[in-house]
């Protein structure tokens, strides 16, 4: 599955197809940025979990996700956890 993380709230889905631009609690839509085309929100075998140091966001995925975009400021860090 993909996953998409909002930028401006951070809110990280997971999802088939594509996120719907549904509205954002920090105001307007959400804004959302392509994490990893091959990951997951919960814990699968064959997965690495990654932790983005800056933002804290854990995810798992089969391979580093995007730095782009991170909700602390510049781009994600993500380190294996
Ligand atoms: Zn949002
Ligand atoms: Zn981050």
């Amino acid at each position: 599955m993909k996953l998409y993380m909002c930028r401006k709230c951070g809110t990280v889905i997971e999802t088939a197809s594509g996120p719907s631009g549904s509205s954002c609690p920090q105001g307007g839509n959400h804004i959302w940025n392509l994490l990893t085309n091959d990951g997951s929100t919960v814990a699968k075998p064959g997965l690495i979990p990654f932790m983005c140091k800056k933002c804290g966001t854990l995810v798992y995925a089969k391979q580093r996700p995007n730095a782009t975009q991170c909700p602390s400021g510049g781009g994600h860090v993500w380190n294996r956890v």
